[in-house]
């Protein structure tokens, strides 16, 4: 069978998101690349089933060596499906939080969706959806505790954020407040991924509904990045954002989650 594979016109390159931090859109979902002060560098997330070979042809445009890790924020489909070619290929750890283990390791499936959650077409189709298992083993190396240095990563710390999954984490330079954070939150609505793609606007949203499993500690997760007052947010969906908006914004989403975040059958 031939491999129907993610289109060039679905791969959109995110430049200068922060020193160093680049990205690239594929279809829905961002991947991310941080590059360090030694010259290598740090791959976030792995991308949708069938899309390695955009991450890899930009990958080579922008590094002349393959990255020192993948750097998983979480295990989800979208954000994992090509972590194993790529890991194996470039022959690097994959960093992921041991509380996704299970989910990347062949042992667990994550909680089948709660696709009443919102309108729009990823609800509609999220019951087809691989939601895993993965098997990851033999690769996977754990982050360490919140609020540690990523080994991977000079200068970055692993924050925990729970709640869209058990062992979510979000990456954040202190230096110049720049905050890496799968899909603790969205900065496109997520339940349209498809049509927001069409026309992205910079208004904040909750996780992606279908897909998380606790919404009271997703809740304090958002808390907990708006604390930190970031500069730049680089989201998993949607746009990443920079300035000085970006922190009212998030600490409005804090203050509103459950109205903005929360869909009507989690109230
Ligand atoms: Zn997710
Ligand atoms: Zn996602």
């Amino acid at each position: 069978m031939d491999k129907v594979e993610v289109a060039e016109q679905d791969a959109l390159p995110l430049d200068a998101i922060a020193p160093g931090v680049i990205g690239l859109r594929i279809v829905f979902v961002n991947v991310f690349a941080v590059t360090h002060p030694d010259g290598s560098w740090t791959l976030i997330d792995a991308g949708l089933p069938l899309s390695a070979h955009r991450i890899r042809q930009w990958t080579r445009e922008n590094f002349t060596s393959p990255p020192n890790a993948i750097v998983l924020t979480h295990g989800h489909f979208d954000h994992v499906s090509e972590a194993g070619e790529l890991a194996g290929e470039w022959s690097v750890p994959i960093y992921a939080h041991p509380a996704e283990w299970p989910y990347l390791t062949g042992r667990e499936e994550y909680p089948s969706p709660n696709w009443k959650a919102g309108g729009g077409s990823m609800s509609l189709m999220s019951p087809t959806l691989p939601k895993g298992p993965v098997d990851l083993t033999g690769r996977l190396q754990p982050l360490p505790p919140d609020g540690s240095e990523c080994p991977v990563m000079p200068g970055w710390t692993v924050l925990q954020t729970p709640g869209h999954t058990p062992g979510h984490c979000s990456f954040y330079r202190a230096e110049d407040k720049t905050l890496l954070v799968g899909d603790a939150f969205c900065t496109t609505r997520p339940e349209s991924f498809f049509q927001a793609a069409l026309a992205q606007h910079t208004e904040l949203h909750g996780p992606p509904s279908y897909f998380t499993s606790d919404w009271a500690a997703a809740k304090v997760s958002v808390r907990k990045l708006a604390a930190l007052e970031p500069r730049v947010v680089a989201p998993g969906h949607g746009k990443p954002l920079t300035g000085p908006d970006v922190a009212s914004a998030l600490h409005r989403l804090a203050e509103d989650f459950e109205r903005i975040a929360v869909p009507d059958n989690e109230k």
